[in-house]
């Protein structure tokens, strides 16, 4: 440490950590930019990492995952937060007349596929997890029942009471089939809304625009459900009212019904087809201006959405990262000089594995799926699922958390206001003229990431000035647009999580 204090680049380095906001595992560029006036083609300054004292630049990861970079996820909730609440409440570009749109909060689940260890309360207290008076065993030996009151840091939670009863295959191709089930649904929804304004999709689709925010969280048992703000708009998006027989009711009544219609078709290599749906608890709730009364506030629906946007699969007990052999890419087989052949760097084995899943240190029914992934992703005949590569998220290979084009500002927006406002700062420390009239020319190169061991013990020690001064900035920000009924937002916020 004594080492990276006296360096001499290390006062220049500490401004550094400090820009990165407190990044975890910031990203070391070098290169160099210059700022070039259009009008003459003169350039007016050039920055070069070589001149600086670390000789290089020091950029935050980005990462949208609290479990890799807090910091860096925490600038992507708030950035979400932001997105989605200027849909509900305008803002952010959107005028305020947004909040009359009709709009509900929708949450779309997995069925079941097989009985797992949960979480029941009574009054706030934990009761029996499955009771039977009489448990019958299955022909596995395992009791139907389980009489233990679980709490929350229970590790048994969302495992299978017996995992051989357990559909693992059912499990693995509904995640697989997510994304097309929820594609499906928002087809629906139009044909539905649709059928109850009496009228065909075609002209419903040229008066009403269907707007949504949706994001994906994983269930203890390692099955996403969707969370979706699902708004109403006239052709032109959010600008543009609808027409005023489009209601919230209309709406609502719609959503449980086209959840319950769709269906999608995939192959089961053991019994031919199945039929994949969504679960049969349907969660759908108005959005309140103000959150009295029954609903949830826009503010709260936000927060929720936000939350959830910065977690992965980490809640299952899975692992972060891809399984597949760096070598094959999860095939088992390579072209080699004599023809295709097994890869030797998987053990010659064919397995395709990066890893020995047997020792992979998570949960038992995460790996269980794994196991369920890599071997329904060895079949040609599941290929398009791309198993294998996504096993590590037992079978999800969607977006986490998606938008619809008009539903709001962007998140490319929100950052670009914020990069036009530092350059903005810096340009006028360093006296450059503005930039109608000048352009910036850079060439960048990767230069590694991450800190050393003693690099990290003092950037943790700046980060954490840097993220109470942003905390406390960001706290403030997000006070100015609250909606008049806070109050009732937090109690919301809180019932909902
Ligand atoms: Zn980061
Ligand atoms: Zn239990
Ligand atoms: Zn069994
Ligand atoms: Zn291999």
């Amino acid at each position: 440490m004594a080492e990276v204090v006296s360096a001499p680049g290390y006062e220049r380095w500490t401004q550094q950590v400090a820009g990165t906001g407190g990044c975890s595992a910031p990203v070391r560029l070098v290169g160099e930019s210059e700022v070039i006036d259009r009008g003459t083609g003169e350039v007016v300054h050039v920055y070069r990492t070589a001149d600086e004292a670390t000789g290089y630049l020091l950029v935050a990861c980005g990462n949208r995952r609290a479990s890799v970079c807090p910091a860096c996820s925490e600038t992507y909730r708030r950035d979400v937060f932001h997105l989605i609440r200027a849909g509900l409440a305008g803002g952010k570009g959107l005028a305020e007349t947004v909040r009359e749109h009709p709009r509900v909060f929708a949450t779309l689940t997995a069925p079941s596929f097989g009985a797992v260890h949960t979480l029941r309360e009574r009054n706030g207290k934990p009761v029996a997890c499955h009771p039977r008076r009489r448990p019958v065993r299955c022909e596995h030996g395992n009791p139907d029942g389980c009489g233990v009151p679980h709490t929350p840091e229970d590790a048994v939670l969302g495992s299978p009471l017996c995992g051989d009863c357990y559909d693992y295959v059912g499990a693995v191709l509904w995640q697989a089939h997510a994304g097309q089930l929820w594609h499906r649904f928002s087809l629906e929804l139009r044909r539905q809304m649709a059928r109850r304004a009496g009228m065909s999709r075609r002209r419903f689709e040229a008066q009403v625009r269907v707007s949504f925010a949706k994001v994906a969280e994983y269930q203890r048992r390692g099955l996403v459900h969707f969370h979706a703000v699902i708004r109403l708009d006239g052709p032109g998006g959010y600008d543009d009212p609808p027409p005023c027989w489009a209601t919230a009711e209309l709406l609502a009544d719609a959503v449980p019904e086209a959840a319950g219609r769709v269906q999608v078709r995939s192959l089961d290599p053991g019994q031919g087809d199945r039929i994949l749906r969504w679960g049969t608890q349907i969660d759908v709730r108005p959005i309140l201006v103000s959150g009295d009364g029954g609903g949830l506030s826009d503010q709260a629906v936000a927060g929720y959405i936000a939350k959830y946007s910065t977690k992965g699969a980490e809640v299952s007990g899975t692992i972060d990262r891809r399984l597949t052999c760096p070598r094959c890419k999860g095939a088992g087989r390579v072209d080699g000089y004599g023809g295709v052949g097994l890869c030797k760097r998987c053990g010659g084995l064919g397995t395709g594995l990066g890893v020995d899943l047997e020792r992979l240190p998570v949960s038992d029914h995460a790996r269980r799926m794994i196991r369920t992934c890599w071997d329904l992703g060895g079949l040609p005949e599941l290929a398009d699922l791309r198993l294998r590569p996504w096993a590590h998220m037992l079978g999800f290979r969607g977006h986490f958390a998606t938008k619809s084009r008009r539903y709001s500002t962007t998140l490319g927006a929100l950052r670009q206001t914020r990069a036009d406002h530092r350059a903005a700062d810096a340009r006028e420390r360093q006296g450059l003229p503005s930039p109608e009239t000048t352009e910036v020319i850079g060439h960048w190169r990767f230069a590694g990431q991450g800190y050393s061991e003693a690099e990290q013990l003092l950037a943790d020690h700046i980060g954490q000035r840097a993220q109470t001064a942003r905390r406390i900035a960001a706290e403030r920000a997000e006070k100015d647009t609250e909606s008049p009924s806070t109050e009732t937002a937090k109690r919301n916020d809180s019932e909902a999580s």
